[in-house]
């Protein structure tokens, strides 16, 4: 009799993720070869979960998911304006802590490890250690959210929050649930489009559970991210009453044009997610060869305007430095 394969835990799957680019260019019959690769990754390795390999086209080097994990040369070229703390994140903060930048909102920073490696990613030149908030800081940061009557939602954010387990994650919820001017908690995380499993029944519970409204904001840049097994998870994610947005990055050949754009969206929708924010790309040292042009997204945004109803059309942001809040570029 065939057994059904017992699924690794997700810690177990992170674990095992692809940590080199032969690895994942072997599993997609890709020849690495011919690639322009970068030599060394040591400051921002390789990673990939099988997931998100996935849900990759095989033998296609120009896959709209590959290019966002590929590590090319590239990265190598010093372009003007390309910093390594484009928004002030890590001036505001070294290490486990919290940012504030927007009224009534601050950002915790719970962790700094993520599933995947974006190399898109603005915090791509932060210190990539694996740290983990510590029981003392977090007692220091919950003592100074007490004090601060004017802060009525806390953000999770890293790295990835969800990299923490259910136990950790449990702990920080309880705390800041005694908080009583904290009305909401906020998620932002990638696991759900990159690692579902990572959508434990204990994670459902303590969503279903919290007094707080509770907010998830998943990040995926094109519609191929959303597998089936991603929906069941997006869905479980709806079914606690969470509500769930998506935030993407406008990136060269992975997502700018209009006909990916409207499939994410629409695909978004089906699942129970409401399209947020288009952010246009954060200039981070290494990052230029993602780079679109504004003109170029607010046209494609205008385009996408015509041919979806408002409320699936994300609304176009630049995170620009010590402005009070995401300025919108249409
Ligand atoms: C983006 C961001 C937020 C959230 O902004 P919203 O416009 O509410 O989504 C909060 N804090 C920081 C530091 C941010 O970068
Ligand atoms: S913070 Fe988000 S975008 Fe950046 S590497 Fe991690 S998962 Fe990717």
């Amino acid at each position: 009799m065939n057994l059904p394969l017992p699924v690794a835990s997700w810690q177990n799957q992170l674990q095992t993720a692809f940590s080199s680019v032969k690895e994942l260019c072997d599993y997609l019959h890709i020849s690495s070869q011919h690639l322009p690769l970068l030599d060394d990754t040591a400051n921002f390795p390789f990673k990939v979960t099988h997931d998100f390999a996935a849900c990759m086209e095989k033998g296609n080097p120009n896959d709209p998911l590959f290019l966002q994990v590929l590590p090319v040369n590239q990265e190598h070229v010093e372009t003007p304006g390309y910093v390594n703390d484009p928004v002030g994140d890590l001036e505001a903060s070294s290490g486990p802590g919290i940012i504030q930048k927007y009224q009534g909102r601050v950002l915790l920073i719970s962790t700094q490890a993520c599933a995947i490696h974006c190399r898109y990613c603005f915090r791509r030149n932060f210190p990539y250690t694996d740290n983990r908030i510590s029981s003392s800081q977090l007692d220091g940061l919950i003592s100074e959210l007490k004090r601060r009557t004017d802060i009525h939602e806390v953000i999770l954010s890293g790295g990835d929050p969800l990299m923490l387990n259910d136990h950790k994650l449990q702990d920080i919820f309880s705390q800041i649930e005694s908080i009583n001017h904290i009305k909401r908690i906020r998620i932002h995380s990638r696991l759900p489009i990159v690692l579902p499993d990572r959508i434990t029944p204990a994670l459902l519970q303590l969503f279903a559970h919290s007094p707080k409204q509770i907010i998830m904001i998943v990040h995926a840049n094109h519609a191929n991210e959303i597998s089936n097994k991603v929906k069941e998870a997006c869905h479980l994610i709806k079914s606690t009453g969470a509500i769930s947005y998506n935030q993407s990055v406008v990136l060269k050949g992975i997502n700018d044009n209009v006909d990916a754009l409207q499939q994410l969206s629409e695909v978004l929708f089906e699942t129970g997610i409401q399209p947020y924010y288009l952010h246009t790309l954060d200039r981070a040292k290494g990052t230029a060869h993602f780079a679109v042009a504004d003109e170029q997204a607010k046209h494609l945004v205008s385009q996408l305007t015509r041919r979806l109803p408002g409320y699936m059309v994300p609304r176009l942001v630049r995170e620009i430095k010590d402005q009070p809040h995401k300025t919108p570029l249409i």
